[in-house]
């Protein structure tokens, strides 16, 4: 039995937002088309017809909206797929995921996620005041307000949901404010994505993540984390997840954790298939999904170019203790999270450092938290 997962852009870069560090605006202006528009309903319905080419019954498939924007592609893109879905004949598991910046939202679209158990990840950077400096809509004025009002909406009707917090190097200075913020808004599930620089800066802007702010800013969360886990309270906090998931269960439940890069497919709205969301660029298209099956894109020579173009991370990573476990992380995170660029100081290093000795601690307690 397999699982496949695949990113799908169906309102390709378009956004109804300008937040100021978006990575995907930076990529997409890399490209000859910035944005491709939405995706058509006759791609729509050849992407789940070849999706399912490879798959057999038993099987599972995840399929992930992410954009840009993916609402703005249109409730009835949605109830396609799904109809697309439903007429396959294989007895296959889907399972729905949509990155939304919420405010789109409605209870249309609430009663639609929750009848086919959407896993939404909603973003909010992790407090209002940060929140709204960068997440703005087109004339500037900050979205936290509107964004709450679709996380109570998804509180109401049950929906199932993590919080998605860009943390961009002013943020990470605010961990006690942050996990204020989530007790406050009893949020349960939360991802931190670093912010990053664009792939060809020439300098580093003041809103990507450095490796040392990266220590920090978890080396103070941990504490939080860990006294409200002592205290009878488990909250999820991914990175923490995906240390417990490699460190205590063997599995790899993050891109990149083990240094490798891993083939994502991220389908844009034209049906054109990338392997990876950092590198959504001309270069790196392995084909087109209304033309071949997932194993055919792998197979292209441009997939394993890709998964080896994997830049030697010099003398720290050679001396570090996690080398194994690690090698380095991912290529894209480099300079956000990992060594620095003196070569004298890891961020992953340091968090691994003050997490892994508490491993055990932290399995009794969530499986006391479990019972
Ligand atoms: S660049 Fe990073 S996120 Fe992309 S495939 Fe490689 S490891 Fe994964
Ligand atoms: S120095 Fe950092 S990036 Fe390099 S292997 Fe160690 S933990 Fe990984």
């Amino acid at each position: 039995m397999k699982h496949i997962s695949v990113l799908v852009k169906p309102a390709s870069a378009l956004c109804n937002i300008r937040c100021k560090y978006c990575f995907y605006a930076d990529v997409s202006s890399l490209r000859e088309v910035r944005s491709f528009g939405k995706m058509k309903s006759e791609t729509a319905e050849k992407m789940i017809e070849h999706l399912f080419v490879d798959l057999v019954d038993g099987d599972e498939l995840t399929l992930a909206f992410q954009g840009g924007e993916p609402t703005l592609a249109g409730l009835t893109y949605y109830k396609n797929i799904v109809a697309f879905v439903e007429q396959q004949t294989k007895n296959v598991t889907v399972h729905y995921a949509l990155q939304t910046n919420g405010l789109l939202i409605n209870e249309r679209w609430c009663q639609f996620l929750k009848e086919h158990q959407f896993l939404v990840g909603l973003s909010i950077d992790g407090h209002p005041l940060y929140h709204d400096l960068n997440r703005v809509d087109p004339k500037g004025r900050g979205t936290f307000q509107k964004v709450l009002a679709t996380k109570e909406l998804f509180d109401t009707y049950g929906i199932e949901y993590n919080i998605l917090c860009v943390l961009t190097n002013p943020l990470a200075k605010e961990a006690k404010k942050v996990y204020r913020f989530l007790q406050e808004q009893s949020i349960q599930y939360v991802q931190f994505i670093p912010c990053l620089d664009e792939l060809e800066a020439k300098k580093r802007s003041s809103y990507a993540l450095t490796p040392q702010r990266f220590a920090s800013f978890y080396g103070q969360l941990f504490k939080f984390w860990l006294a409200e886990l002592q205290s009878g309270h488990y909250r999820s906090v991914k990175l923490f997840d995906d240390l417990m998931n490699l460190f205590v269960g063997g599995r790899v439940t993050a891109c990149g954790i083990l240094g490798n890069c891993q083939i994502q497919y991220v389908i844009e709205a034209d049906g054109s298939v990338y392997p990876c969301d950092f590198y959504v660029l001309d270069e790196y298209r392995m084909g087109y999904i209304q033309e071949s099956g997932l194993k055919e894109l792998f197979e292209q020579e441009i997939s394993k170019k890709f998964l080896c173009e994997k830049p030697d991370y010099g003398a720290f990573c050679h001396s570090c203790l996690f080398q194994k476990a690690c090698n380095g992380g991912c290529k894209r995170m480099k300079d956000a999270i990992y060594v620095t660029k003196g070569q004298d100081f890891c961020g992953y290093q340091q968090v691994l450092t003050q997490f892994l000795p508490h491993k055990e601690e932290i399995m009794e307690l969530v499986g006391r938290i479990a019972k």
